[in-house]
């Protein structure tokens, strides 16, 4: 229940995690729509004044003045003119109309397509009336045989006859291009008269989308902000579209605190570490997990195999004390029973007390002039009572003198260790052998090889941790209880030793110890 809770707790912290990610990506998201909205109103303000000056430029300065002139002149009878082919006037032919039956009407300029004069006499003639409107001109915006045009006219008396121009369109470009130039489009006092026009883009579109004007820019216009104008001013740029964005760099000064960079990386980062950390805490909670389960097993297994000796020592003693085995051999038979099994109670007895307290503090070897040789030779001797015990045999072949300083404790309880996994987990009737070799100068080795099933070389590394024992022991007979060979990895790192493990003529494994001499 326990490491479900902590597991189900650890779910709980990193779905929080996710849920703070979510929100700070909502703040900033949420603050990014504000500072696009106050950008947007900027762009709004700057498209408003780019055509208020627009109307300014295009009607009172242009249409208004021209038609005024063009009055004085009819009324002087200097007769018409055509603008010049330039971007100067706004007149492009100018033309009069007499009322009467037919009317008569007279250009400035004799090119002017039959479309356009049937326009000036039947539509243009159409909307005159007796009442002059505001600003004394109508504008008419007309597509004909595909073209945009634009007319200005007006009339002293609508009865007698009508008079006007039609517009040069290079000219309202250059009518823009004044407007635009003029001075700054967004008051100075938004960020402290940094706003230039260089850090806007602008641009004026006609009735059918033609580009009338825009300004050259040299960033990634986006966020553009775009108005249909109306008839204001006499309807001088009705139906135009105005176009306006703010460079990036002019948002970050005109909103407190800059435009805020996306923070979704960094988000994302602490989501992925949380998950890694939370992928660790379980891997590592499995693990103490396992831990717990093997040390449970432990004490399991450490009781079987002390119950295994002791029972055996207390029914051959029994029949001993009781007198129930009247023949000599037999008494012999029992004799060497208890020795060996008690043999076996200390070995294991000697384990459990250099594991416990390995785990708890570093040992301290106590060397002293060793001949290794000596101490191989008397272990075997000890323990060829176990291994005849289960019809092994054990073949030495030590080299002779060999002197080193060592704890010879720790040697033999090595030496034990590796003997009784060699009779424990070999067949009946093996040779086990245990060579003794100088390797090269400075280096002995010590190895015992069993005709076992050997070790797989993926557990070759593993196989020395506390607990651990292979996965086919689970299912066999053999008892065990896991820390032998970690009391031997402990002992040969006391001793400056290196472990190794081989293979044994292809079945059996052979485990050496190399000692510094
Ligand atoms: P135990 O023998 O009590 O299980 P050890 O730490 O001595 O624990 O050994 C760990 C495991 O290594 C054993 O369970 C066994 O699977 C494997 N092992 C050790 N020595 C040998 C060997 N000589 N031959 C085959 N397998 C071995």
């Amino acid at each position: 229940m326990r490491p479900r809770l902590i597991v189900a707790l650890l779910a709980l912290i990193l779905v929080t995690v996710l849920g703070f990610a979510w929100q700070a990506n909502r703040t900033v998201e949420a603050y990014n729509e504000t500072a696009a909205g106050v950008l947007r109103d900027y762009a709004g303000l700057a498209a408003d004044e780019f055509a208020r000056r627009s109307m300014a430029q295009i009607g009172y300065y242009g249409y208004f003045t021209e038609i005024n002139r063009l009055r004085e002149a009819l009324n002087s009878g200097s007769g018409l003119r055509s603008g010049n082919a330039d971007r100067n006037s706004p007149v492009d032919v100018a033309f009069s109309v007499t009322q009467g039956d037919p009317p008569t009407i007279t250009f400035s300029d004799n090119t002017v397509p039959s479309a356009v004069q049937n326009y000036v006499l039947t539509e243009l003639r159409a909307r005159t009336s007796t009442a002059l409107p505001e600003f004394g001109v109508v504008i008419d915006h007309a597509v004909i045989d595909g073209l945009q045009m634009t007319f200005a006219f007006s009339w002293v008396d609508a009865a007698a006859g009508f008079f006007g121009f039609v517009v040069n369109r290079d000219w309202i470009s250059t009518a823009l291009q004044t407007a635009f130039a003029e001075k700054n489009l967004l008051p100075a006092s938004l960020a402290d008269g940094a706003v230039s026009n260089d850090l806007l883009y602008v641009r004026m579109l006609d009735r059918s989308g033609g580009i009338l004007f825009q300004n050259d820019t040299n960033y990634d216009v986006n966020g553009l902000v775009e108005k249909t104008l109306g008839g204001d001013y006499g309807g001088v740029v009705q139906g135009f579209r105005v176009a306006v964005a703010i460079d990036p760099v002019l948002g970050r000064s005109l909103i407190i605190g800059g435009l805020p960079q996306s923070r979704l990386p960094a988000l994302i980062a602490i989501i992925v570490l949380a998950t890694v950390l939370l992928i660790a805490a379980i891997w590592q909670l499995q693990r103490e997990l396992n831990v717990m389960r093997m040390r449970s097993n432990f004490v399991a297994e450490v009781s079987h195999e002390l119950r295994t000796p002791l029972t055996q020592i207390r029914m051959f003693a029994e029949s001993l004390l009781y007198e129930r085995l009247p023949n000599a051999a037999d008494k012999q038979r029992a004799l060497s029973i208890i020795n060996r099994e008690s043999q076996r109670l200390i070995n294991l007895v000697e384990n459990i007390l250099r594991f416990s307290s390995s785990s708890q503090a570093e040992h301290q070897a106590s060397p002293s002039a060793e001949n290794l040789g000596l101490i191989i030779q008397s272990v075997v001797d000890e323990f060829q009572v176990l291994a005849e015990a289960n019809g092994s045999s054990i073949e030495t072949s030590i080299a002779e003198d060999v002197i080193t300083d060592v704890d010879a404790d720790a040697v033999r309880q090595i030496l034990l260790n590796l003997l009784d996994n060699a009779v424990k987990y070999g067949p009946p009737g093996q040779t086990i052998t245990v060579t003794l070799e100088k390797k090269r100068i400075g280096l002995a080795s010590i190895s015992i090889a069993d005709e076992g099933p050997g070790i797989p070389p993926s557990e070759r590394g593993r196989i020395w941790e506390s607990y651990y024992r292979l996965e086919r022991e689970r299912h066999s007979a053999i008892a065990g209880t896991g820390i032998g060979l970690a009391v031997v990895a402990d002992l040969a790192r006391m001793l400056n030793g290196t472990l190794r493990i081989d293979d044994n003529a292809g079945t059996g494994a052979r485990f050496s110890l190399e000692l510094p001499l």
